[in-house]
């Protein structure tokens, strides 16, 4: 019997063991921290091996394939110790797709990743097709194949998760673009970063096709250097370059939007290029034309991502606590049509916040600082001249974008920063957010 062991017990790994007991593996499923009691019970209810608070070294290098958690850095001795005994490491994807014949819709992109999975999928379920949502959101894809196997996968992919995938293949593959992110985990390589993300592309013949943003300088240069196994990047907007043996590469440009004729319910350049990424994956996918465009008008949207909370005496509130980035809050001021008080701060990642000085002087009537320590914010935005103010918990944070809003401004939560100094999460930043506006209507 092959040994397999998991390593991270969460919705992941948990879904892991699920299918490999399956499958007929033996599982030992391994997390050097406590598991919570549901993921506890589901491994009890299958019979599955699992420890917890620590890995016994032994066991887990006696196996004859590992599945990481993609939370799970390369640099984790456990992780080191089992490189070293060349014991193959695969993420849940990979393994996962050994047991289906459904087809993967995989999208990757430092931004805009959940926003276009989840409209895929918005849009797939609409046209009828028995599809799953997994990747990064929702339920384990190898939880999925296991219990109730699909024709179709949405499949969120991190760069993580593509660093231990080797044999897959997407169907269709999406990439939004690729900005300096989660550099810590890539020795503050960007090419390195770069380089996984591009692992999307990998395996893909002429049955397949991929879906990328052609404003996307990276995207660009790094498709030219695979251009042996790719032909030159198409970028019109539903431009087909199909090579015989080669899969098909569609580019889009900003301007796809409109050649297309598109509208779309969430606003900002951005959403449009997650929008026309999607009707260019659902129309590859065969899904209807009229479909792809009523899905696209009538999507609710994705919560933290440029929400809109409410409108109060004329002042438009917007959480986007998501935007953990200093891109994602740059293209959500891009975005705003109205006099905006910002609201910034948090976890500092070692931003550059200097690109984010134009738009700031251009778009914004105020800031508000909402930080554990606000000292890198005061030294980087000051000097702009608007009117700032420091808060250290949400309902403060409130009270001043109150004091600075007028009507017909929005005040926009897009924080730059990581929530880890005051907040859970950024959905707890989210929803402290939306409370406290509520609370203090009228
Ligand atoms: P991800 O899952 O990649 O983090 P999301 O869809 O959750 O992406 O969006 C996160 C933030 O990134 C949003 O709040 C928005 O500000 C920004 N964003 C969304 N789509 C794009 C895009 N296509 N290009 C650049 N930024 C984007």
């Amino acid at each position: 019997m092959k040994k397999i062991v998991v390593l991270g017990a969460g919705e992941s790994g948990v879904g892991t063991a699920i299918l490999a007991a399956q499958k007929g593996y033996e599982v030992l499923v391994s997390d050097s921290g406590q598991i919570p009691d549901r993921y506890v019970q589901m491994l009890e209810a299958h019979q599955i091996t699992w420890e917890e608070c620590g890995h016994t070294a032994s066991r887990i290098l006696d196996a004859d394939e590992v599945v990481k958690s993609p939370g799970i850095p390369d640099t984790a001795p456990i992780i080191q110790a089992i490189i070293d005994n060349s014991i193959p490491v695969l993420s849940e994807i990979e393994f996962a797709a050994r047991y289906t014949n459904g087809h993967c819709v995989c999208i990757t992109g430092s931004n805009g990743k959940t926003t276009t999975t989840t409209l895929i999928h918005y849009i797939f379920q609409r046209a009828g097709l028995r599809v799953g949502l997994a990747g990064n959101i929702g339920r384990s894809f190898a939880r999925q194949v296991a219990e109730d196997d699909k024709d179709w996968y949405v499949l969120e992919l991190s760069s993580f998760q593509l660093d231990n995938m080797y044999g897959f293949r997407a169907a269709i593959a999406v990439l939004m673009n690729i900005t300096p992110d989660h550099l810590d985990r890539y020795g503050y390589d960007f090419q390195r970063y770069t380089d996984a993300k591009m692992r999307i592309i990998q395996n893909q013949d002429k049955r397949n096709c991929l879906i990328y943003w052609a404003g996307d300088p990276t995207v660009c240069r790094e498709l030219k250097k695979r251009e042996g196994d790719y032909r030159a990047p198409a970028t019109t907007p539903t431009g087909h370059t199909a090579a015989p043996g080669h899969p098909n590469l569609i580019g889009f440009t900003d301007d796809a939007f409109q050649q297309l004729q598109l509208s779309f319910s969430q606003m900002g350049r951005h959403n449009q290029r997650n929008a026309t990424a999607a009707y260019l994956a659902c129309r590859a996918a065969g899904i209807a034309d009229d479909i792809i465009r009523q899905c696209l008008d009538d999507f609710p949207g994705v919560e933290h991502r440029l929400e809109k909370v409410c409108e109060q005496e004329g002042v438009l509130w917007i959480n986007d606590s998501k935007a953990t980035n200093v891109d994602a809050c740059l293209v959500a001021l891009q975005a705003m049509d109205r006099p905006t008080v910002l609201i910034v701060g948090g976890k500092d990642k070692g931003n550059d916040y200097t690109v984010l000085h134009d738009i700031i002087r251009q778009k914004c009537r105020a800031l508000v600082y909402l930080g554990a320590d606000n000292d890198t914010l005061h030294r980087n935005f000051d000097a702009l001249g608007l009117p700032v103010a420091d808060t250290h918990c949400m309902a403060d944070c409130v009270a001043a974008c109150r004091g600075f809003a007028e009507e017909g401004d929005a005040v926009l939560l897009s924080p730059c920063c990581a929530s880890f100094d005051l907040f859970r999460n950024m959905e707890d930043r989210g929803e402290q957010f939306r409370a406290c506006v509520r609370q203090t209507a009228g």
